[in-house]
């Protein structure tokens, strides 16, 4: 009798363990259990609108909204805010960038020397899907910005890299060839990175940052404009605006400069904008630049597999059709 019933425990356990093994694939998300991806009625993209270096009591957290009054009343009311949205690397350039595009920490040197090692979104949507480079593109105001643009992945690499476009020495030219490459190429995958906000605070001009992010606050609702005036890309674009890291806090340092795990530092702006994002919205949990890659390729149905990110799924409405909670 006990010698049947330690058999009939084994075979539970046996059984068990095949349902385990057998349960469909799902993404690894903070806040909730299994989310899965359903079939799109859509050709979903994504543009990941990059502010170098807002701080987020500056920007965001200013409760006036001063120096971001266009985003806050043309953009924030149809999209969903994430106010805890945290850099946990390093509070620098390339890392901020290659951490949002890889879904790994990335403790990368800041000069752009060297690549990522792990692959970035930009290789996994081309190697996933077989689209030309003019479909993944990396625009930008920081030369050292194309060390983002591939990894060292010797599976991924160069061949499934971004068409890169990063010497645009002001964010009007930025902007410029932002929406050149959205006109000519309509790609579906797109990091634009504004770098002026944080040259104008590292020169020390409280004033001349300040206008700075009243320039790109602006850039940024001329872009989402822009898409939702393009079949192409209206109805069917994601387009988060975020930041690579923020300022010192006034406890240490102040505006000026940034790189160390103070509040004013790890503290990043971030808002979803697109077609099943909650409109009005305020996540107030945790997510991080890591949850960037995994929920954008979840967006765009490729597979991340080396992302340590979760599925930031709060910032979809529950019953939409594209993400099932
Ligand atoms: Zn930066
Ligand atoms: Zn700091």
């Amino acid at each position: 009798m006990r010698r049947s019933l330690g058999l009939r425990c084994a075979w539970v356990a046996i059984l068990v363990a095949m349902l385990v093994a057998c349960e469909p694939e799902t993404f690894p998300t903070s806040h909730d259990s299994t989310p899965t991806i359903t079939p799109r009625t859509f050709d979903a993209k994504v543009v990941i609108f990059v502010i170098d270096g807002p701080r987020y009591q500056d920007s965001f957290g200013d409760p006036l909204h001063a120096h971001v009054g266009d985003i806050w009343s043309q953009l924030r009311p149809f999209g969903t805010l994430c106010s805890n949205f945290r850099n946990q690397g390093w509070t620098l350039t390339i890392p901020g960038h290659s951490t949002m595009l890889t879904g790994v920490w990335q403790y990368l040197p800041n000069d752009g020397s060297q690549r990522p090692p792990n692959p970035t979104l930009f290789e996994y949507y081309r190697k996933a899907t077989g689209a030309p480079a003019t479909e993944a593109v990396l625009v930008g105001g920081k030369p050292k910005l194309a060390a983002c643009a591939y990894s060292v992945d010797p599976a991924y690499g160069a061949a499934f890299g971004a068409s890169v476009d990063v010497t645009a020495t002001t964010d009007f030219a930025t902007y410029d060839r932002l929406i050149n490459r959205l006109d000519a190429d309509h790609p579906h995958l797109v990091m634009a990175s504004f770098s002026q906000v944080d040259q104008k605070a590292h020169s020390g001009n409280w004033s001349a940052y300040l206008r700075q992010m009243e320039i790109v606050d602006s850039l940024a609702v001329l872009t989402w404009n822009h898409l939702q005036a393009d079949p192409e890309y209206a109805g069917q674009t994601y387009m988060f605006i975020t930041a690579d890291h923020g300022r010192h806090d006034d406890a240490h340092g102040g505006f000026q400069d940034h790189g160390d795990t103070c509040d004013g530092c790890t503290h990043v702006i971030f808002l979803a904008l697109g077609p099943d994002i909650r409109a009005d919205y305020d996540v107030t949990n945790l997510y991080t630049q890591r949850d960037v890659c995994t929920t954008v390729g979840l967006l765009l149905r490729v597979p991340t597999p080396q992302t340590n990110g979760f599925m930031m799924s709060e910032i979809f409405v529950p019953t939409s059709t594209g993400i099932n909670h």
